[in-house]
């Protein structure tokens, strides 16, 4: 009897141990994780559990670039901004202002243009690589985050897997959305209105790319940011630039 219980208590501080270091190990992973996702004042099991939400903005830089960035300092969050080619001297400052200020600067295409970029993976190619090159002579950072000018769920590629294969044959990371203001899609629309779009969607999920838009017409997007990111860090979201262990979301893949 006593040598049975003798072999519990062994049997007990045995799975203890291994439970201890099973833990010791989660901790390490997310530790990395944390330094990974460039957090490095938070407590990496913080942000291994935490909600995420990842603002990206499209289409810029735009007349709007400096006040996005100026309401970014002031939370202290970074952002990421999906670029498109613009040979202004003031763009060429908002390029050098995104890296700076230590967000992400991603590429969108130089031209924008649709019907030119998607009429063959050719053409698609030297678009592509005419922005990063642009963007590298610019910022002195080569870019390798990316966006499909209307998502990979575009109807304009007709079939969108060839481009795709291209850019995976890049190294480079395509990253969707999973939560949208709808700021392009309706200029007219409120601030509270867009927030509001936003807030629906990432209430429902862990981990949220947010799609806004940085363009001329999308002012309401600027007036409601500061509002969002206040509302966001109250309700507990960790605001985190996308970087290249982010977990993508693709709205269409294709095997490597
Ligand atoms: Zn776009």
């Amino acid at each position: 009897m006593g040598r049975k219980i003798t072999g519990f208590v062994c049997m007990f501080l045995l799975m203890a141990c291994f439970a201890w270091q099973m833990a010791q190990d989660h901790v390490d992973l997310m530790h990395i994780a944390g330094q990974q996702e460039g957090e490095g004042g938070l407590l990496a099991s913080n942000l291994a559990n935490s909600k995420k939400v990842y603002l990206t903005f499209d289409d810029g830089p735009s007349d709007h670039t400096g006040e996005i960035l100026d309401i970014l300092k002031k939370h202290h969050v970074k952002a990421t901004f999906f670029v498109i080619g613009k040979e202004t001297e003031t763009a060429k400052k908002m390029y050098q202002r995104i890296v700076l200020e230590g967000h992400t600067l991603a590429m969108h295409s130089y031209s924008h243009n649709y019907d030119q970029i998607y009429s063959s993976v050719g053409a698609f190619g030297k678009d592509m690589k005419k922005l990063q090159n642009y963007l590298y002579e610019v910022t002195g950072t080569k870019p390798v985050m990316f966006r499909f000018p209307g998502g990979s769920s575009n109807t304009c590629a007709g079939d969108i897997r060839p481009f795709i294969r291209y850019v995976n044959r890049q190294g480079w990371l395509y990253y969707d959305w999973n939560a949208l203001s709808g700021d392009a899609l309706d200029f007219q629309a409120s601030s509270e209105k867009l927030n509001e779009n936003i807030l629906k969607d990432v209430r429902r999920q862990k981990t949220s790319i947010v799609l806004m838009h940085d363009l001329h017409e999308t002012i309401h997007t600027v007036k409601g940011l500061d509002s969002l990111i206040t509302t966001l860090k109250k309700e507990g979201y960790h605001i985190l630039p996308i970087t290249q262990n982010t977990k993508q979301i693709h709205h269409v893949s294709v095997d490597k």
